[in-house]
This record gives structure tokens, sequence and C-alpha cells, in this order.
């Protein structure tokens, strides 16, 4: 990971690098003006979700927020608090979501957190509770 500037043939320059989730390249000319550029998103192999399996989540989670709505299959209070305090002080916990909401990983569930711990035969999917 990281950053580079280069110079190009043309008396410009070229900027590339990358972090742990994209790639990305600039190339400006001489005056300074944008040329081109490229940026990729990337998501190791092995995270990829398949279709069926984003589209299995995608239903899980509606028909799971449906229920949350509804107060069916809530649990204790002492239990949706002792789950919650758990995920507050998870490295997965992106922003609310139980790792990345579209790029979860499978060993993620993308759940919104606060609905997840809300329903009794939810599982955090690392065991943690
Ligand atoms: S459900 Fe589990 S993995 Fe997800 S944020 Fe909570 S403790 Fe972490």
């Amino acid at each position: 990971m990281g950053m580079s500037t280069q110079p190009t043939d043309d008396g410009g320059r070229r900027v590339s690098g990358n972090t742990s989730w994209c790639e990305y390249e600039y190339i400006h000319d001489a005056s300074g003006k944008l040329v081109s550029w490229r940026f990729t998103a990337r998501t190791p192999k092995d995270e990829q979700l398949t279709w069926d399996e984003a589209a299995q989540r995608l239903i899980r989670g509606v028909l799971g927020l449906t229920q949350v709505v509804l107060g069916i299959h809530r649990p204790p209070e002492y239990v949706i608090a002792t789950r919650e305090s758990i995920c507050d002080t998870c490295d997965e916990n992106v922003h609310g979501f139980c790792g990345q909401l579209l790029k979860p990983g499978k060993d993620k569930c993308g759940c919104l957190i606060k609905a997840k711990v809300r329903l009794a035969n939810e599982q955090c999917p690392l065991e943690k509770w």
C-alpha cells in the first residue's frame, strides 16, 4: 500500500497508488490538466460473494428487518444490551454494519447491527455472541 508520483515523458506526472480496497492512477499533462485516470475497487477473491449469496443475504435482511419492526422474535433486553456492547467494541463493526454492507465478505454478514442484535435467532458470524 502506498502512493508514488513519477514524471511522464511529456513533462507531466503520473500519480499511482493502492489501498486495502482500491488501486488508482492519475496522469496529468505538463500544464497540470488531468488527462486520464483509472480507479479499480478491489476485494480479495475469497472475500467476494456470488450473486446467489448476495441475493440470499438481501432477502434474509429484508425478512429480519420486518421481524424487528413487528417485534417478532425479540430477545430479552439484557440479551440485546449484551450483544450491543460486544458489537460496539468489535473491529468488524463498520459504521453500524457487521462488515461492509456491500462487501461484507464470506465471514461477516453485512447486517445492520441494531437490527441483528434484536432478533433472537441471530448469531454473531464470528461466534462472539
Ligand atoms: S455480530 Fe459479531 S462480528 Fe459482527 S460486529 Fe457484532 S461482534 Fe462483530
